[in-house]
């Protein structure tokens, strides 16, 4: 089938995630028929730098045989087992060890499931189940974000705080959102420090409001993701963790899926900001992309009270802990281990590029070009000293993307927000590249846009 071929199929016969499905069957799909390394290729050959990982998923690229080999073997040897009714497999064990190996000391424990969303579904069970056991059942509301991302299962989605999303379905009634720690987008004339604290303190005023007693747990991604590379200002995980910390018995889960597995240059988030989750949503990221797999580490308070108490935990998927894809989990985090790739990216690549991303913030479209570890992002504006968008609708985003991929580099639009997680595997050379791509981006809009 050629090019025009494959669309029109496509057109007649598959729904996209988040797509506007009438644009799309206007417009064709961009057809990727190939990968290597850092980059990927479409049906007419056409190159680019992945900026985006895959889906933040791809943190060692796309050539990793170890990877895609420990899968073909596993297939060929046990393609699939389940590990309900007290049976198990040994590829899930030595995964379940290896997590335990590499997750914050006071995480022991894992449920597997085969994605993001799932596993925080999984969360909400979980932590049912603890206040249930805990014999405090009135503990019942979480505590969430506006604009947060968790997956777009209706647990995942009523977790997430956006808008849009919302506006489509009908939300668990036990969860609640508060501010949002964007301060180019929302802190007014606060300093960051001070809007951090401020964002912080939201949750305490939370808690007050519902009562301490009614409140199960609060749910934070370490940085939004998908919500624009929100990086929250320094104050604000260290008041988060007063806040908690003065109650003593609120459940904090951070949702790691995309900055786990090494992203800010230490394995995770949590790590980075010196927090101790009792719960952890992981994803994308644990087989490099490879295979489906997702869970959520369990903290020993949490767990030793599910594991010592009798009877049975009534959740599960088939597909938990999957023999192929906790074989992919297994090479990813052999390679992650053996060739240093966190250890040089909190070295190497995230001060270069947070160097390199800075020299951005000169551009006339550009309010703010913030990075942590590897990922980065650019708000785009009209006029930098009030930070006003071109528009209400935040059309530049897209225009913006579609000339960076039109000139060889993958950037996501989130409104306004232009957005890079690439590849951690990424040398200083192709750091280069990528910022000198997303400058030429950065040009064409503002030509565009005049
Ligand atoms: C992608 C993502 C999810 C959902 O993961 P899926 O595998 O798509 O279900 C959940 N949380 C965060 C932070 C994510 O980025």
């Amino acid at each position: 089938m050629n090019k025009s071929e494959l669309q029109q199929q496509d057109r007649e016969h598959l729904l996209h995630p988040f797509t506007d499905f009438h644009e799309l069957g206007e417009q064709g799909t961009r057809v990727i028929t190939g990968a290597e390394g850092v980059y990927i290729t479409d049906i007419d050959g056409h190159k680019m730098l992945d900026g985006m990982s895959g889906l933040w998923c791809c943190n060692l690229g796309y050539s990793r045989r170890e990877i895609s080999d420990a899968i073909y073997e596993q297939l060929n040897t046990l393609p699939f087992y389940n590990s309900f009714f007290q049976c198990t497999t040994v590829p899930s064990i030595e995964l379940a060890d290896a997590l335990a190996a590499v997750a914050p000391a006071h995480m022991n424990n894992v449920f597997f499931t085969g994605s993001g969303s799932e596993a925080n579904d999984t969360n909400l069970r979980i932590i049912r189940r603890y206040w249930d056991l805990m014999e405090r059942p009135e503990k019942r509301i979480v505590i969430s974000r506006k604009n947060a991302y968790h997956g777009s299962t209706i647990g995942g989605a009523s977790l997430g705080g956006m808008s849009g999303m919302h506006k489509q379905f009908q939300a668990l009634d036990y969860i609640e959102h508060i501010q949002q720690p964007y301060w180019f987008g929302e802190g007014g004339d606060m300093s960051p420090e001070e809007f951090g604290v401020y964002a912080a303190r939201c949750l305490d005023e939370k808690i007050q409001e519902l009562g301490p007693e009614n409140v199960a747990a609060f749910i934070a991604e370490p940085i939004q993701g998908a919500g624009g590379v929100i990086i929250p200002p320094e104050t604000y995980w260290p008041e988060v963790k007063k806040v908690l910390d003065q109650y003593g018995d609120i459940l904090l889960v951070m949702d790691e899926v995309i900055f786990g597995f090494g992203r800010t240059g230490e394995w995770f988030g949590a790590d980075y900001y010196g927090m101790q989750p009792d719960l952890m949503t992981f994803a994308k990221a644990v087989t490099n992309g490879y295979f489906p797999l997702g869970g959520t580490m369990v903290g020993d308070r949490v767990a030793e009270v599910i594991k010592a108490k009798g009877g049975e935990f009534t959740h599960g998927y088939t597909y938990s802990a999957h023999p192929a894809a906790c074989k992919a989990g297994l090479a990813t985090i052999n390679i992650l281990r053996n060739e240093k790739i966190i250890e040089n990216v909190r070295e190497n690549t995230a001060p270069y590029l947070a160097k390199r991303w800075a020299e951005l913030a000169d551009h006339p479209i550009v309010g703010e070009a913030r990075s942590l570890g590897l990922v980065g992002a650019l708000e785009l504006v009209k006029d930098k000293s009030s930070r006003a968008r071109f528009d209400d609708k935040c059309t530049a985003g897209g225009v913006c993307r579609d000339l960076s991929i039109k000139n060889g580099l993958v950037m996501r639009a989130t409104g306004d927000t232009m957005i890079i997680a690439p590849p951690l595997i990424l040398t200083k050379e192709q750091v280069d590249e990528l910022v000198e791509k997303a400058r030429r981006a950065l040009d064409d809009t503002a030509k565009a846009l005049a």
